[in-house]
This record gives C-alpha cells, sequence and structure tokens, in this order.
C-alpha cells in the first residue's frame, strides 16, 4: 500500500526571507491539486486498520508540524471547504509556554535584529567565526549556513548557542501568538482535526544518546496531549525528521502508534514500517516545482547531482 503524505508548516501571507511561509493562494493551489489527483485519507485511522476503502486515485494524506496558529486563521477554513481528514503536530511544551520551536525562533532573530555584532562567534568553530556582519543581508546569508550546521549539533550544544543567539539579538522580541494555544487545539480536536505529538520541547531525537531523555519527550508530551484531549493520541511527528529504530521504539513503548518522519518520498507499507511513515515536504513554490516534488523528482534530481 502506498500513501503520499505531506507535510507542511506555516501558511500565511507574510514574507519571512528565513523561512517563508506557504502562501494562502499557493495552499489553495495545492489543495485543489491534491484533491484532483489523490484520495485524502484520515491517517489516524487509514494507517491503521486492515480494511483500505478502494479508491480510484493514490491515497494521500495531510499533516503539519509545529502547530502555528495560522493553521487555524488560513489553512483550517479552506481544508474545511473540502471537507479533509488532516494531522496537526503539536510541541507540548511550546503550546504550554508560547515561545515557538528553535527552528522558528533562530531564523525569526536573524531576520529581525538590526545588531550587526556577532558575539557567539567565539563558541562556533572556524567556518563560523565571524565576529561582524557587513550588514543585515550579510547577516541573512550567514544564518543560512549556521541553521543545518545546527541541526547538526548535539541538543545540549545548540541550545547553548541558540540562547546565546537570543542574547546577542536583544533588540528582538519573540512575537507572541504564533502558536496555537490548547483552546486553538481544543476546538480543532472538536472539529475532527486529530492531534498528535511533536515531542515536548523539539529536539532532533536521533541526536539524543540518553534513551531516558528522548522517552521523556515523548511521555510528557503523551501525558499532556490525553489531559488536554481527553483520551491518549495516536500519531506523532519527529521534529526536523530526525529518527533512528531506538527512537522508533521509544514512541511505541510510550504508547503512540504511528510515527511520521520527512523521507521527502512516498510512503510504501512493504519497505517502511509505521514508525517512519514518510512525508513530502511542500514549500512555497511555483505549482510546476511543487508537482516535481509530490512525484519525489526533484528529490531524486538532488540524489544524482
Ligand atoms: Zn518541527
Amino acid at each position: 500500500m502506498h500513501v503520499k503524505v505531506f507535510s507542511f508548516h506555516r501558511v500565511s501571507p507574510e514574507i519571512d526571507e528565513l523561512w517563508q511561509p506557504l502562501h494562502p493562494d499557493r495552499f489553495r493551489k495545492i489543495l485543489q491539486y491534491i484533491v484532483n489527483n489523490y484520495k485524502v485519507v484520515n491517517l489516524d485511522t487509514f494507517m491503521l486498520s486492515e480494511y483500505k476503502e478502494p479508491a480510484d486515485r493514490p491515497y494521500a494524506g495531510i499533516t503539519f508540524d509545529d502547530g502555528y496558529k495560522d493553521i487555524l486563521t488560513y489553512a483550517y477554513p479552506m481544508i474545511e471547504e473540502y471537507k479533509l481528514p488532516f494531522n496537526i503536530f503539536v510541541v507540548t511544551n511550546c503550546v504550554e509556554t508560547g515561545i515557538p520551536p528553535w527552528t522558528f525562533v533562530l531564523d525569526y532573530m536573524f531576520a529581525n535584529s538590526s545588531v550587526l555584532e556577532n558575539r557567539v562567534s567565539t563558541m562556533l568553530p572556524e567556518a563560523f567565526r565571524k565576529p561582524k556582519w557587513n550588514s543585515n543581508s550579510d547577516r541573512l546569508s550567514y544564518a543560512k549556513e549556521l541553521k543545518p550546521f545546527l541541526k547538526d549539533c548535539t541538543n545540549n550544544y545548540r541550545e547553548k548557542i541558540v540562547n546565546a543567539y537570543i542574547e546577542n539579538f536583544s533588540d528582538v522580541v519573540l512575537p507572541k501568538d504564533i502558536l496555537l494555544t490548547w483552546s486553538d487545539i481544543q476546538y480543532l480536536h472538536k472539529q475532527g482535526v486529530n492531534i498528535g505529538s511533536h515531542s515536548h520541547t523539539h529536539p532532533l531525537l536521533g541526536k539524543i544518546e540518553d534513551e531516558s531523555t528522548i522517552a521523556l519527550e515523548f511521555k510528557l508530551s503523551f501525558d499532556m496531549l490525553t489531559e488536554k484531549l481527553g483520551h491518549e493520541p495516536i500519531s506523532l511527528s519527529y521534529p526536523v525528521g530526525s529518527v533512528d529504530e531506538r527512537v522508533k521504539r521509544i514512541a511505541r513503548e510510550v504508547g503512540y502508534k504511528l510515527g511520521f518522519a520527512v523521507n521527502q518520498v512516498e510512503y510504501n507499507s512493504d519497505e517502511e514500517d509505521i514508525f517512519e511513515i514518510s512525508r513530502i515536504e511542500l514549500y512555497d513554490e511555483n505549482m510546476f516545482k511543487t508537482k516535481l516534488r509530490t512525484h519525489g523528482i526533484i528529490q531524486k534530481m538532488k540524489q544524482l547531482f
């Protein structure tokens, strides 16, 4: 059985130079394309049931990571028009504090500060030693290189760097109301939206050595969602798609039934287990590129070159 599971983050007309949200007009076009070409299934039930309702088109699923407020403002009303099922994966500690995941915070600070002094420089390896940026755009280019590097670091080191940058960019006030609140989440849940976990604090789980820390990330989130939703959550998605065999085993042990990754390919039940369901991430791109991406062509080209 094959399913194309699409992964989204933000849907908003806002301009963000480092992490551009999907524009609502584009999101509508993508939805239209998905509806025309796929049978959209309710992932939480479809993946777990033996019976697969026959369809004249390939199966697809829709998911959102991080739990941004604009899902409710822009995406949900459109999805509702087509009456499509979908999943949202929330970071429980971020919902509690209202502070978005580090992946958002880092980009936001670099894009919105006017500080040109880089006091964090000395904490970073040679390639990132740069005590001063020449301009705002120089700082933006630097951020584009720094983020992939930080995704590859250990969680402790990354946390140190992100916190140091929060001090470095003291002129930036992080936006409030960027994330869904518990009452938003409960409202969407009542409307039939599947709410799952995206961990408790958004670390890269595959990079955590201590298994009890991984278990805690899953457990805190599991318990909090159970309390807020009135039932146990079924699915989770791994932050930044970081997953390995240990992470999958621990997710199962904690009580989740499905795990979503971001391997940028279609899910094939013959080859992959239900704790590493591949998803294809879609971005703010024209429909030509989006279609290439949905067919895995861009991903294959990247592998080739
Ligand atoms: Zn995330």
